[in-house]
């Protein structure tokens, strides 16, 4: 008995040993090829990572998205020009502007960087300044809570696993925006969409008139049927419109109706998150969705019907049950009746103006 409970003890000691040896230790970085040409690599295994896409274009790899931390940027880009044989990068695109998609941006600083016009003013607020002192302090209150909370948490549970690789990004994140960064802004930018002629491959870059930032855009390659969509709508739920951005839908689907509706094959579809996932069909049925409800809507608005005609006659049962499944609920709020309210307000604005 007393030696069963000696080696219990010891069993918790080795865990709780490790975790503490893992959380100063390098994360494993996971690549998965499409093709020859088509590589994603991220860092980590249970925290949301960014999931890195380089293109291997006769005219020089082209990658999609950096990340918060450089040296997992270092790393990343150490894994691409090793599969691919090369380091001509002529090409990062930024996806968006948020700090953990554009910090490591440095590491590619002898690229072109590419994006939507909002991000250099995105990434000013958020990564130089008093938005710098602001996130470093939040990244430092974070690590403190996540210690504490680890204490409580059953190693070996997948919550323990997760907050230990969450501490040991933060303990790479700090220090390194402390000293060394160097905010890298990229130098071309668009508004509506761009094309990059890469000689085998064309890299369609479209606006998605502000969806979960002012700044997103999304990627589609036609000839590796490859679309790369930052942090817009992942599959397990009903897309949610975030109001206070104002989202400009007229571009948001006429740009995603010219990927979707071009009878064009898509085969991937990247989320920026390693943790996040969106089917072909999923992102399909997102368009579908969004342009049902702004088409709808905005015939309603001229028939001079009301907004509580509107959230009557679209439903997710009736209209839209490929969502039926997912969630469509968040805290108290109607998802869908949400999203209908805020395409009503934007179409209610426009005809106002
Ligand atoms: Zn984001």
């Amino acid at each position: 008995m007393r030696s069963t409970i000696k080696i219990a003890a010891l069993i918790v000691l080795i865990s709780v040993f490790t975790g503490f040896l893992q959380a100063g230790m390098e994360l494993p970085l996971h690549q998965k090829k499409l093709n020859d040409k088509v590589l994603i690599v991220w860092i980590g295994d249970y925290m949301q990572q960014i999931a890195t896409v380089a293109l291997a274009t006769k005219k020089g790899i082209v990658v999609i998205e950096a990340s918060l931390i450089r040296s997992h940027d270092a790393r990343v880009r150490q894994a691409i020009e090793k599969e691919f044989g090369r380091n001509d990068f002529k090409y990062l695109i930024n996806t968006h502007f948020h700090h953990d998609h554009t910090a490591g941006n440095q590491i590619y600083a002898d690229a072109t960087i590419v994006g939507h016009k909002n991000v250099p003013a995105g990434m000013k607020e958020e990564l130089t300044g008093e938005g710098l002192v602001k996130l470093i302090d939040k990244f430092k209150g974070m690590q403190k809570d996540r210690e504490e909370a680890l204490k409580h948490l059953e190693p070996e549970s997948r919550d323990y696993k997760f907050t230990e690789e969450f501490i040991a990004c933060l303990k790479l994140a700090i220090p390194e925006l402390q000293s060394g960064f160097v905010p890298t802004f990229p130098s071309v930018l668009f508004e509506k969409n761009m094309i990059l002629d890469m000689g085998d491959m064309t890299i369609e870059l479209y606006s998605l008139g502000g969806m979960h930032t002012d700044s997103d855009i999304v990627i589609f390659v036609p000839e590796e049927g490859l679309v790369a969509i930052g942090d817009v709508a992942p599959d397990q739920m009903l897309p949610y419109i975030r109001k206070e951005l104002k989202s400009d839908f007229s571009v948001t689907l006429e740009n995603w109706g010219r990927i979707v509706e071009s009878g064009r094959e898509i085969k991937y579809v990247n989320m920026a998150h390693s943790d996040m996932f969106l089917s072909v069909e999923t992102f399909k049925e997102q368009y579908r969705y969004l342009n049902t409800l702004w088409q709808g809507l905005s015939e309603m608005f001229r028939q001079g019907l009301t907004l509580e005609d509107a959230k009557k006659k679209y439903t997710i049962e009736k209209d839209f049950p490929y969502f039926k499944e997912k969630i469509i609920k968040m805290r108290d709020i109607d998802i869908n009746e949400h999203n209908i309210e805020a395409i009503w307000e934007r179409i209610a604005n426009s005809q106002t103006i």
